[in-house]
């Protein structure tokens, strides 16, 4: 079985009617990079930088430590795309001295973002290392947990600072790294324009969408049997993301699990997503999926599923998808 799969390594990703599909890969550290291009994945879609930061005893990675490690990721991808997160630390991953409780633990406090914003210099030499290996490949910037337009803003912003200090000292960094959002937050998959209109792509955080959509805390065994990727909000939100992007010609992927499932691969190809990014253990499994998919027949059949709301309904519309 695994050596059937590892054939299909080489054949193009294209869906039984022809339509070309993106897969990525997500990783951890730059050495990752090597099992990514192994599996076949046509770039990083998520490098989570964060764990760069975690189980150091305290002491923060520095500018050219970061430096390295995003460059050797990108020379590592031989000219594939690669987007970095920035830091994605709170919550279910916290920083070393943040695990006694309080604003970092909880997913709704001070994480993500929400963190770096409040520590501008850490951010900014986490922005300058980014931009320095972006001469080296091709970075993009993907920030975590964005949900209002000062944040876009305050952002972007620093990344100029950023831009302006490399300049001011002769590094040479790509001026056009593109810089794009997580969509995580049911906030943020309802206020799409704010994102389309100041960035350059867009990338489907499942996880904590469906954390957030739900009220599940991600980290909470005594509510994981509520964590339900087929609630029909949570379809719906997935559905209306990829829907008003595609139709703003904006790039659209999803990164979280659901994009790594091949149970769930139809359903987002009917969705209308031609780009995603998982682990790279299961590019391949999701890979034979595509393979034996018909974008077209799927679209008409993910409408039924958007329509469902008894969980019935749900698994009648969900196994008519599956047998297409
Ligand atoms: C997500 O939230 O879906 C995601 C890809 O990021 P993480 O799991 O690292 O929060
Ligand atoms: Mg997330």
């Amino acid at each position: 079985e695994k050596k059937k799969l590892l054939r299909l390594k080489y054949t193009p990703t294209l869906t039984l009617d022809g339509v070309p599909i993106d897969l990525m890969a997500n990783v951890e550290m730059p050495d990752d990079a090597e099992q990514a291009l192994d599996s076949g994945a046509v770039g990083i879609g998520l490098f989570r930088s964060e764990f760069l930061f975690m189980n150091r005893k305290g002491d923060m990675p520095s500018e050219e430590e970061q430096f390295w490690a995003y460059r050797k990721t990108a020379e590592a991808m031989k000219g594939l795309p690669v987007s970095i997160r920035t830091i994605d630390i709170g919550a279910d991953k916290p920083l070393d001295g943040q695990d006694e409780g309080g604003h970092y633990l909880s997913p709704l406090g001070l994480r993500a973002i929400r963190w770096s914003l409040s520590e501008p210099e850490m951010f900014l030499i986490q922005i300058r290392a980014i931009l320095r290996a972006s001469a080296y490949g091709k970075m993009k910037i993907l920030i975590p947990m964005l949900a209002h337009a000062q944040e876009i803003d305050q952002t972007l912003e620093l990344i100029n600072v950023a831009k302006k200090q490399l300049e001011n000292e002769c590094v040479s960094f790509d001026p056009n790294v593109q810089v794009g959002a997580m969509i995580e937050i049911p906030a943020a998959a309802l206020s799409l324009p704010l994102f389309i209109r100041r960035l350059d792509f867009l990338s489907i955080g499942t996880n904590d969408l469906i954390q957030y959509t739900l009220a599940i805390d991600r980290a909470d065994n005594a509510v994981a049997h509520l964590y339900d990727p087929l609630h029909p909000a949570v379809l719906r939100l997935i559905a209306g993301v990829i829907r008003e992007a595609k139709a703003a010609n904006m790039p659209v992927s999803v990164c979280g699990e659901m994009a790594g499932e091949p149970s769930m691969t139809k359903v987002l190809l009917g969705m209308g997503l031609t780009d995603f990014s998982m682990h790279f253990n299961q590019l391949l499994s999701v890979k034979k999926e595509i393979l034996r998919s018909d974008m077209s027949v799927l679209k008409q059949s993910v409408d039924e599923l958007l329509n469902a709301i008894e969980p019935e309904e749900l698994q009648a519309a969900l196994q008519k998808i599956n047998a297409v």
